[in-house]
């Protein structure tokens, strides 16, 4: 199992690196900017997690692979792809972390072993051509991030492209040293790598994560950036159209922008999935940004993630706060990607064999 159901204590932990860019930003623009508050509100543990609300979950989504009763750390919920979860540890807790509730490991090297072998075995290699190794943070553990690397590479050569997700470049990029790099470009000739994180604000660009990123991108490692609509923090047009013309001039590609997960202690950072529409409507169809960085609209629902094209919302309960959405996921197919996985009590089957679902709206 990836980690235990029941919520846990999330401590907060803000890396010395954070801490002093956050400092420097009060001293230079106040407690009030926006700059301070889009830090602070991202890692300052706050008294509002506590607050009762209608958020109950604890896990983002049930998927994980149960490949003996011993294994933790993967899960799976799509054809394509596999996810590995190498360590839980990361150098700081972000608030709306969707992993907040897991138990805190670090795989050891027989239990990556056997992850290799799971994806490159006869069910999974038939589908599975890439997998995101995330965590917790992958980068904090490079001797065991290049491990899992090696034995996928020896287990699994079905496995053409490895996503790598981090937020290190933003918590304490001085560990992102030579041991980090080496990964990266020792077997770049047997796959293909990709570096996924996650930018929530301008603010978060410093100038040393910024170097980060150069050095990836020059050495041919492709960068994209997916970020979460964060009440009091990324809520407004301004804001994300900066946002995303910055990560467009450091050439990080776009990828998905998710509405605020329902998960328990985040009610606060959940705007509505009406206005998350608003907004990446203005984004993408207003000529502020290019063309080439519009961001997928989306949410994380029971049955996975669920990008809104026209359609997709079928129904809305207002009393609940709950609307119903359509997926073209099919429920046979779940089953036959990962054997473990049950239909959640909010989803339902269509007369086409198509997974649908209830999903709790946010707050103004
Ligand atoms: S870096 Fe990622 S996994 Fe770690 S606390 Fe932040 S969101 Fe969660």
């Amino acid at each position: 199992m990836a980690g235990e159901k029941q919520q846990r204590e999330f401590i907060e932990k803000i890396s010395p690196f954070l801490r002093e860019k956050i400092e420097e930003i009060k001293i230079k623009k106040g407690e009030n900017s926006e700059d301070y508050q889009a830090l602070y509100l991202q890692y300052a543990i706050s008294g509002k997690e506590k607050e009762q609300s209608t958020e109950k979950n604890v896990r983002h989504w049930e998927a994980d692979v149960d490949i003996e009763s011993h294994i933790h750390g993967i899960e799976r919920l799509y054809s394509k792809s596999v996810v590995i979860e190498p360590t839980m540890v990361c150098a700081a807790h972000c608030r709306y972390c969707l992993r907040a509730n897991y138990d805190i490991f670090t795989l050891k090297e027989d239990e990556l072993i056997n992850i290799a072998k799971f994806c490159g075995s006869d069910n999974t290699k038939r589908q599975v051509n890439e997998v995101l190794i995330t965590g917790g943070d992958p980068l904090i553990v490079p001797k065991r991030l290049n491990y899992l690397v090696e034995v996928l590479i020896e287990y699994a050569p079905n496995i053409k492209i490895i996503r790598i997700a981090t937020r290190l470049p933003h918590h304490d990029p001085s560990r992102i040293d030579n041991n980090v790099f080496e990964i990266f470009k020792k077997h770049k000739d047997k796959v293909d790598f990709e570096l996924a994180t996650q930018i929530n604000h301008p603010a978060e660009l410093f100038p040393e994560t910024i170097e980060i990123f150069d050095k990836f991108r020059k050495m041919g490692v492709p960068i994209y950036s997916q970020n979460i609509l964060l009440k009091g923090i990324n809520d407004n047009i301004k804001t994300l159209v900066c946002l995303y013309n910055k990560i467009r001039e450091i050439g990080i590609e776009p990828h998905y922008l998710f509405h605020c997960v329902p998960m328990r202690g985040m009610h606060h950072f959940r705007t509505t999935v009406e206005k998350g529409l608003r907004l990446a409507r203005e984004l993408t169809n207003s000529g502020k940004i290019s063309g080439r960085i519009k961001p997928m609209y989306a949410l994380m629902t029971d049955i996975g993630k669920i990008t809104l094209y026209e359609g997709t919302i079928l129904e809305k309960n207002k009393e609940r706060n709950e609307i119903f959405v359509q997926s073209a996921y099919k429920y046979e197919d779940r089953l036959k990607n990962n054997t473990n996985w049950k239909l959640p009590k909010t989803a339902e089957i269509d007369e086409n064999g198509y997974l649908r679902t209830w999903y709790l709206d946010g707050e103004d």
